[in-house]
């Protein structure tokens, strides 16, 4: 499985945010790392790795603390695929349970994540505003907002820092939202479903994220010419398809 939580290595860095434990693996260096490995120097480099560090912790974060508003604890893992924010099972007279979340909580959960980094993208433009920075509006595939931003100080450094983190935090933020599971967006498109078709609306929902994930392998191969986002969404797009061949989600 693509998206379980990797067991603990002694090389895990571990630290928490406002009460909530946070467990690096150390293949999500390795795989910032070959993300940034497309700029020619060691500086450049390592502006990628703080850039998708920083966003994808504030990802994750913008779902612990949705969930900790429903009272749900949790604690956060970043692995080589990305984040995971894991609830927290809650003790329960002896027995374990997870808090009872409803499926527009859910939904706010979901979306909570994307939405901080869409906010923190916005206050990145905000301080690039305040030092005098030129913000030109700029959209990727016609509908993805991505401001094209130059920096009068701070050199080639902060420039690309302030590229990359609006590059993860918007860019990334709207393809988690593609209805393709599990990504945030199929968790969307899976409890918007359920509440109109409980009988059949996981099973639609699947197909959704089948479908939706073969198209944004193909553009991410055509247009990004991204490999990797190639494998990761033709992944996701079988192993939906696995899911429904399974009878998986009939008649939940
Ligand atoms: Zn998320």
């Amino acid at each position: 499985m693509l998206f379980q939580v990797p067991p603990p290595t002694r090389f895990d860095l571990n630290f928490s945010v406002a009460g909530i434990p946070v467990r690096v693996h150390p293949l999500f260096w390795l795989i910032a790392i070959l993300f940034g490995s497309a700029s020619n120097s060691i500086i450049g480099v390592l502006t990628w790795v703080i850039a998708i560090f920083v966003s994808i912790l504030i990802h994750e974060l913008g779902h612990a603390f949705a969930m900790r508003r429903f009272g749900q604890g949790s604690y956060i893992v970043l692995h080589f695929a990305g984040g995971l924010t894991v609830p927290e099972s809650v003790s329960w007279g002896g027995g374990y349970a997870n808090v009872g979340i409803s499926a527009n909580q859910q939904i706010f959960i979901s979306l909570a994540g994307p939405f901080s980094g869409f906010l923190f993208a916005a206050f990145v433009l905000a301080v690039s505003a305040g030092l005098g920075g030129t913000i030109v509006p700029n959209f990727v595939f016609g509908f993805i907002p991505f401001p094209l931003v130059s920096l009068p100080i701070g050199g080639d450094v902060l420039n690309s820092f302030v590229i990359s983190l609006l590059w993860v935090n918007i860019f990334w933020g709207f393809i988690n939202l593609m209805p393709v599971h599990p990504l945030d967006g199929g968790n969307v498109s899976r409890y918007v479903l359920i509440q109109y078709d409980p009988w059949n609306g996981v099973r639609t929902s699947l197909w959704i994220s089948v479908i939706t994930g073969g198209l944004v392998a193909l553009a991410g191969l055509i247009f990004l010419r991204s490999m990797y986002m190639a494998i990761l969404f033709g992944l996701l797009a079988f192993q939906s398809f696995q899911a429904l061949q399974g009878g998986v989600g009939r008649g939940y």
